[in-house]
């Protein structure tokens, strides 16, 4: 798995895969904020769900910030 790397000029950011939450500035290998690091799951399936849930997290998100 590759690090999420933003680059919005500057020196970009790494944002963890699982949360989404910038990580540190500047392009790292890392993959996972500490939060997230901390509550890792083993397996591939439970690893997608926790992605999934943040992934529905972030669109509930979107889909509020969007309504106008
Ligand atoms: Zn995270």
């Amino acid at each position: 798995m590759k690090p999420i790397h933003k680059l919005n000029g500057g020196i970009g950011a790494t944002l963890c895969h699982l949360c989404s939450i910038i990580i540190t500035t500047g392009l790292t290998q890392n993959l996972y904020c500490d939060k997230c690091l901390s509550e890792r799951v083993k397996t591939d399936s439970e690893f997608k769900q926790i992605k999934e849930r943040a992934n529905n997290l972030m669109r509930l998100k979107n889909g509020f910030k969007d309504k106008q």
